[in-house]
């Protein structure tokens, strides 16, 4: 045990032995975005009958397996908005619920290995800065100032022309991000009820009155589905047919490494992207498969090929060793942007399409929905990612929502 693995872990669990039979708010799914949604109606809104149901145990999803990469330097205004008030939000996390995440300034680069990657890494650094994200474009010797420990010829084959520099991005702990705020929901007399499968949805007519759980039944006012890679299926259950298609994104972890390593450096034209933990070891990854599975199989092919690209630019990580590798399931919009709110069932909600970029968006989502579900109105900051913009050929197509591209 270190501090790395909590050990004075404080989670007031509920005194009940069992579910109520009823609950105002049933949120589906105990990772980031259900805990962060369920602490905002309490905190915010004073809303505390509501239960959260996993499956698994708190955090078992996406949020305990992503490389914690918190920027908001995305490809579209609506989307720079909603990821620059989840950062400032993540800023202000541990003063909010009194809990030590990790959070630190890990500045990023974003890399370009020819010309014309770096006019989109241009471009990319001029539509934040004017949507207030600080970002700019910064030449190959300016790359090499903040990280010393790149190799500027790229192997001779991959020249670094230069990088989009995004200097507020952060890293945070995810799975203390997941207990901060069970703990937080918890104390305010919120029911998070772990390995509570959820198999099907109550029904009435054309409205959702609640979930089934093996162990029975459980009325809700409202039920928000936030269940990572699962949403096919649990929205299958209201007849709500989504624009989701689900992939396995993998990733790894070296030996711990002393290196002063400023930051994440990715790269557009490579596809690949690093940090350093604050144990020292390295975290790397890249796109998600190919293919459409819910595999969580972790591959040779991709660990190799994620490294060489990797140790090209920084020939350093050539003496590293992979300790271990990863896969989680992400439902991946058609348009690479969440989908969040209202589904044209009364009373099921969704927060899905968080694919392989969904963690650095947990507190902004988790209050936004919170507030959709005190109000009925829906907040101007997410009203763009509503699934009724497929219908109205509204699409919110965002080409950097994943990191690396
Ligand atoms: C390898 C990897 C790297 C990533 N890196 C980053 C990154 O650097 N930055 C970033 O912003 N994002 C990243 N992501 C994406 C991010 O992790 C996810 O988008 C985010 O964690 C999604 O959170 P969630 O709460 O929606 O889902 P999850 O954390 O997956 O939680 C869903 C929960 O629902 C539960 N569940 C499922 N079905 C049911 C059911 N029927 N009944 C009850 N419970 C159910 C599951 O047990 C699970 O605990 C990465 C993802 C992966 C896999």
């Amino acid at each position: 045990m270190n501090e790395f693995v909590e050990t004075l872990l404080d989670l007031p669990w509920q005194a009940d032995h069992a579910p109520k039979a009823a609950y105002d708010v049933v949120i589906i799914g105990g990772g980031g975005h259900g805990l962060a949604t369920a602490y905002y109606l309490a905190t915010r809104h004073g809303i505390t009958n509501v239960a959260v149901l996993d499956a698994s145990y708190i955090g078992a999803g996406n949020t305990g397996r992503n490389t914690t990469i918190i920027r908001a330097n995305y490809g579209i205004p609506e989307s720079v908005a909603f990821y620059r008030h989840s950062l400032h939000m993540y800023a202000d996390l541990e003063a909010e619920t009194g809990c030590w995440i990790m959070h630190a300034n890990r500045p990023q680069l974003w890399m370009a290995h020819s010309v014309s990657t770096a006019r989109t890494e241009q471009a990319r650094a001029l539509m934040n800065e004017a949507c207030g994200v600080p970002s700019r474009f910064i030449g190959p010797d300016e790359c090499a100032e903040i990280v010393p420990q790149l190799d500027l010829t790229g192997g001779g084959r991959y020249p670094i022309h230069g990088a989009s520099f995004h200097p507020e991005a952060a890293t945070a702990r995810h799975d203390r991000v997941a207990w901060a705020y069970a703990q937080g929901a918890l104390r305010r007399g919120v029911h998070i009820w772990q390995h509570t499968p959820v198999v099907d949805l109550l029904r009435s007519g054309d409205r959702v009155t609640g979930v089934q759980t093996a162990a029975g039944p459980i009325r809700a006012g409202t039920v928000l589905s936030a269940v990572g890679g699962n949403v096919t299926t649990v929205a299958g259950w209201a007849g709500v047919r989504l624009p989701i298609r689900t992939h396995a994104l993998q990733a790894f972890v070296t030996n711990a490494y002393a290196q002063e390593f400023p930051g994440v450096v990715s790269s557009n034209d490579l596809v690949f992207y690093v940090s350093q933990g604050p144990r020292g070891q390295f975290l790397m990854g890249a796109e998600f498969d190919r293919y459409a599975s819910y595999q969580q199989a972790t591959s040779y092919t991709y660990v190799q090929s994620v490294a060489r690209k990797a140790i090209t630019v920084l020939p350093f990580l050539a003496k590293a060793r992979i300790l271990r590798g990863w896969t989680g399931i992400c439902d991946v919009s058609t348009d690479f942007s969440p989908i969040l709110g209202d589904t044209g069932v009364d009373g099921f909600l969704l927060s899905t399409g968080w694919g392989t970029w969904g963690f650095k968006a947990i507190p902004a989502a988790g209050e936004q929905l919170a507030l959709r579900i005190a109000t009925g109105a829906t907040p101007a900051l997410i009203a763009p990612f509503g699934l009724d913009r497929f219908a109205k050929e509204a699409a919110m197509a965002d080409p950097s929502s994943a990191g690396t591209r």
